[in-house]
């Protein structure tokens, strides 16, 4: 693969690159837990909502359970995500507006490492900031630099409905911002200039309407 391809076109990453996750304290058990084994998945490739697609700008609803229906989707997900190719996808931008994320940081010569963020919420972002050039599937092949607090401290669900928590820097911290804003109808062009912002509306507006001719 072209790794102009990829969104998040970081440079080399901090050695501190990563997170730990851990189980947080107090369990909420607010999701019903569904065995791995429950059903049999087929893994299908999900259409990709492109700017300036109106669902894109939908905040999510919280998963209030995880049954079959919301692991078909993540498996669909992670298959649709590695297709794109692309290191971070928000259900919403399959068209399910549910507060779900995939994500694999995996570098190419690394085995694959999918994570799942159900519901995340952030709970508190670092006062320093940090720059990355992002991409994002939903706005195929634009690129900019977008400045964000560099740390984050973040809780969520796993796919077994555990509750967890995660402290991130680096690509980790910005790739989990970028797709917590899909959750809430944000795309990254929205921490640009007005004028870049209008600039790529304009631009793929352009390229929606005439690919509807
Ligand atoms: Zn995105």
């Amino acid at each position: 693969m072209n790794s102009k391809s990829i969104p998040w076109q970081a440079g080399p990453l901090p050695p501190t690159l990563g997170g730990t996750a851990r189980a947080a304290a107090t369990p909420l058990a607010r999701i019903d837990r569904v065995p791995a084994t429950a059903y049999i998945a087929t893994m299908a490739l999900r259409d990709i909502l492109i700017l300036p697609d109106k669902r894109l700008r939908q905040v999510s609803e919280p998963v209030k359970k995880i049954d079959a229906g919301i692991r078909k989707l993540i498996e669909d997900m992670f298959e649709t995500m590695y297709e794109a190719p692309g290191i971070g996808l928000a259900a919403i931008q399959v068209g399910t507006p549910k507060r779900i994320i995939t994500m694999d940081l995996a570098k190419k010569e690394e085995p694959e490492n999918p994570q799942v963020f159900i519901n995340p919420e952030i709970l508190w972002i670092s006062e320093e900031k940090a720059i990355y050039e992002e991409g994002c599937l939903s706005i195929p092949e634009y690129y900019s630099d977008v400045e964000r607090p560099a740390q984050v401290k973040v809780k969520y669900l796993d796919r077994e409905g555990e509750p967890r928590e995660i402290e991130a820097n680096g690509l980790l911290a910005t790739c989990l911002q970028h797709e917590i804003d899909h959750l809430n109808g944000v795309l990254f062009i929205d921490h640009l200039s007005k004028l870049k912002r209008n600039r790529v509306l304009k631009k793929f507006t352009k390229a929606a309407k005439r690919a509807a001719e």
